[in-house]
């Protein structure tokens, strides 16, 4: 998707989903068929009319693909490269899709006719070491989001447990795009 679309008109009920899978994980509140870290991950469907983009379906992702072997040793070297230092081991840092769960996802959206439009994941206080806002993508998410032609959604959990969500094209903090809920 190109960047056609100037604001984000979100369902609450959607954006209810997208910060309620992120709070379940950051309280460890795993279900059996998920990946056990405080990471939340999913892919999120709408569509662009009139120059707005509306979101109508978010699925949340159970398995982080990143610690498959084919793709460990590049994600390591990603996130040394560029991300901001944090309490975290390096290996628990940033998520991938896994293929299967991505076709599952692409499969719902078309049949109610929606796109791939872009992705969400959590920030915490936790996230990374500093005064860089949580709110905001990191470096290592614009660099993992660059030319994807998405929509990132940061759903931030503050320490008091409350959700914000703030959205940028292509990961980058210069194009944020403004969401209204409805
Ligand atoms: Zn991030």
């Amino acid at each position: 998707m190109m960047k056609v679309a100037n604001g984000i008109l979100m369902e609450k009920m959607v954006a209810d989903e997208m910060s309620g899978h992120c709070v379940r994980k950051l309280n460890c509140d795993f279900m059996p068929e998920e990946t056990m870290e405080q990471q939340a991950f999913g892919l999120v469907g709408g569509k662009i009319s009139n120059n707005i983009l509306s979101v109508q379906m978010v699925v949340p992702l159970y398995e982080n693909f990143r610690y498959d072997e084919s793709l460990r040793q590049d994600m390591n070297e990603a996130i040394m490269n560029h991300s901001i230092p944090s309490e975290l081991a390096v290996e628990e840092r940033a998520w991938i899709a896994s293929p299967k769960e991505v076709q599952k996802a692409l499969a719902l959206f078309d049949k109610y006719d929606l796109s791939l439009i872009g992705s969400y994941h959590m920030h915490h206080e936790n996230s990374w070491n500093g005064v860089q806002s949580k709110e905001l993508p990191s470096k290592l998410d614009e660099y993992l989001a660059r030319d994807s032609e998405m929509v990132m959604f940061i759903v931030y959990i503050s320490e008091f447990g409350e959700a914000k969500v703030r959205a940028f094209y292509e990961g980058k903090l210069g194009e944020e795009m403004e969401i209204f809920l409805k």
